[in-house]
């Protein structure tokens, strides 16, 4: 997957950088006669133990012990740093490889929800549950218990039940808000979020309705690959022909079997919502099974459970 490969190609450049780091201290250190001598005699040293070692012999180990702490010693008489000829890996985890036993490690997750944020066409600061102020709101209570309920979803949506979260509102009523608060904890945690508005999804799944080279997939394949997709202003979208219903419905259902999260807002009622997704669609993000939605209406906002 291409934005896979672009984050990883940021892990390795980082990964490139910290071993250019330390061997250019090492070049430096070189230029000492002293270093020079006692680093080269360790390293002769190594093969010496490990022999003697592999044929269970007594070996001078605690003379390598003692070389290497002769050896920082002099680092730090340069004005080296005494970890300065070690690769400080960003992630210890994956030592910047980006995977942990073939699996793919929350760094690289963390950096794929980076690059496709940027990608995103979003601003950059996210808004954050720590900064959230609900003294704005006419209904700050219950506004607070609203993200409070959010907040805790994005510690356990893996195990929850709840699937589906529609924000219904009025604008400027902090649906938005509320959902870049919940993007920003979720890539915190290492979590692959897809964040796009209903208008960009529908240029590109008509993108992919018209394209007919192998490349089209990944217009449809970030949709269905991250952790937790979050679409702003369901409704604002234009309207084509064979595409918004057809794809938008593929995706959803996708996900919805996948127990993959759709998170989305929208400034339509819960009738208006209706009648411009149709039955199919409409049954999918809103049902009693795994679905929520959050009423938002201006400075009257009421939640709903599981209608
Ligand atoms: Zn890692």
């Amino acid at each position: 997957m291409k934005i896979e490969k672009i984050a990883l190609e940021k892990i390795k450049k980082r990964k490139k950088q910290n071993q250019e780091i330390a061997s250019a201290n090492l070049q430096k250190a070189l230029e000492d006669e002293i270093f020079k001598n006692l680093y080269y005699e360790k390293k002769s040293l190594i093969i010496e133990v490990a022999k003697c070692e592999a044929d269970n012999l007594p070996s001078n180990r605690y003379k390598l012990n003692d070389l290497e702490h002769k050896l920082l010693d002099r680092l730090e008489q340069l004005g080296l740093p005494k970890d300065g000829l070690e690769i400080k890996y960003f992630c210890q985890k994956c030592k910047d490889t980006g995977y942990v036993n073939g699996k793919i490690c929350s760094c690289l997750k963390r950096e794929i929800s980076k690059t496709l944020f940027e990608k995103s066409g979003l601003k950059k600061k996210l808004h954050c549950f720590d900064d959230s102020n609900f003294e704005i709101f006419d209904n700050s209570e219950l506004m607070k218990k609203t993200y409070q309920k959010m907040e805790k979803w994005c510690d356990e949506f893996e195990t929850s039940y709840l699937k589906n979260i529609g924000l219904f509102g009025g604008a400027g009523s902090g649906k938005t808000f509320l959902m870049e608060c919940i993007a920003d904890k979720l890539i915190k945690k290492g979590k692959y979020v897809y964040f796009t508005t209903a208008f960009k999804m529908i240029l590109n799944l008509l993108e992919y309705h018209t394209t007919f080279d192998n490349t089209k997939n990944e217009l449809l394949q970030q949709y269905l690959d991250c952790d937790v997709l979050i679409i702003d202003d369901m409704g604002t979208e234009p309207i084509y022909n064979n595409v918004n219903e057809n794809y938008l419905y593929l995706i959803f259902n996708q996900r919805i079997m996948e127990n993959k999260p759709i998170i989305y807002n929208t400034n339509f009622t819960l009738d208006e919502f209706y009648e411009r997704y149709g039955e199919r669609i409409f049954s999918r993000l809103i049902n009693k099974r795994n679905s929520k939605v959050f009423n938002f209406l201006n400075s009257d906002l009421r939640i709903k459970n599981n209608i």
